[in-house]
């Protein structure tokens, strides 16, 4: 018997083929997608605004994923980090970061990340697998629902996340068709409704995806730069031998952005490597003419990394000197930390996806400072 198909990985548009392919009319399909992405929808029985016939027929043809967290932790900032188990043993992790009354949702795209950056510990698991467009939409819909068990209340499910970025675990542009279907169903107003202003993408530097994301969608568009020339950028992060900086700048100068809106560069400083006032220099000339704002991020130090956060005076000297040349710059406070959720960088270790379920506190770790949140 073929596999069935999980509805939660169709547009409108592939849902309303399927759905006439049933013999179902288009207006049905509507109904349907809009009923998938409700809270509380969990199966095909609590579809309860769709004919029972109906949902027989789908039953018989679909069917309908979610994911649960097996681990919720919450740090003394507000800061929480979810962690899912996938149906094939991998771990995933969400990270919800509360500020000023609202909500940024920080999601992976895959499990693991093939990108190889120095100061990732995520990148130490190599790439397990690219997640499906319904793992990547079935993360905002458990966040949501633990939203609403734990007792946050706005006017409608939609309101309950003001911000969605994908800057958790993976490289989001190197699982483009995915991410592409996932978008469209975050954003659909039948889906979950999240207008282009309030989701980001962000990419190591994936050059050619950069342009397809620019023509295909309309989202906004963060860039992990940390650091503002080839030498050092080539040993941070491998894929600037592929794509160099100037490249990367190209493909960031021609992103279509929307009235008022910018692009968000994300500098990881680290002692030694980046930090120094001639480094903040040159990035203040390498990013001329980008609407832009800087995100400086303090690099968190673990045991697996070689490197040191920046000194503090140092950081302001570099932020001053971006300042100075005009640039927006956000120095980002670390949040999380002390449930290792602060910015970007996850890892799961061995023991913890051979471990099938039970999962111990211990059991993920991450830094998180590979993506800066805009
Ligand atoms: S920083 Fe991002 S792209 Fe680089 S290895 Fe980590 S998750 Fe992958």
């Amino acid at each position: 018997m073929p596999e069935r198909i999980d509805l939660k990985n169709l547009t409108l548009g592939q849902l309303t083929d399927f759905c006439l392919g049933l013999g179902l009319p288009a207006a049905r399909a509507r109904q349907i997608f809009a009923t998938l992405y409700r809270p509380g929808t969990s199966g095909f029985a609590t579809m309860r605004t769709i004919k029972r016939e109906v949902r027989a027929l789908l039953a018989a043809h679909a069917c309908i994923s979610s994911l649960e967290p097996v681990q919720v932790e919450q740090s003394s900032d507000g800061t929480v980090k979810y962690a899912f188990r996938l149906h094939d043993g991998p771990l995933i992790e969400s990270v919800l970061i509360p500020q000023n009354g609202r909500h940024t949702l920080c999601i992976s795209s895959q499990a693991g990340c093939a990108m190889g950056c120095r100061f990732c510990l995520t990148a130490t698991m190599g790439l397990q697998r690219n997640l499906t467009p319904a793992e990547i939409v079935n993360q905002v819909l458990a966040v949501q629902g633990h939203m609403i068990q734990t007792g946050v209340v706005r006017a409608t499910p939609r309101q309950l996340i003001d911000n969605l970025v994908f800057m958790g675990m993976g490289e989001p542009l190197a699982n483009y068709d995915n991410l592409l279907t996932s978008l469209h169903i975050l954003m659909d107003e039948h889906g979950l409704g999240f207008s282009e202003r309030r989701v980001t993408v962000s990419t190591c530097g994936l050059v050619p995806r950069i342009a397809a994301l620019g023509r295909d969608i309309r989202v906004n568009l963060a860039v992990s730069l940390h650091a503002a020339d080839d030498a050092t950028r080539n040993h941070l992060m491998p894929v600037n031998r592929i794509y160099g900086l100037d490249a990367l700048l190209a493909a960031c100068r021609q992103y279509p952005l929307a009235h008022k809106r910018i692009i968000f560069f994300a500098y990881l400083l680290i002692k030694g490597v980046n930090d120094t006032e001639s480094d903040a220099r040159r990035l203040a000339e390498k990013l001329q003419g980008i609407p832009c704002r800087i995100n400086l991020l303090a690099y968190n130090e673990s045991e697996e990394s070689p490197y040191q956060c920046a000194e503090g005076q140092t950081i302001k000297a570099f932020q001053d000197i971006l300042h100075q040349a005009g640039y927006r710059t956000l120095l980002r406070n670390s949040r999380g930390a002390d449930i290792a959720a602060a910015c970007g960088q996850l890892a799961t270790s061995g023991p913890a996806a051979e471990s099938a379920c039970n999962p111990t506190p211990g059991m993920l770790r991450r830094q998180d400072q590979t993506h800066g949140r805009p």
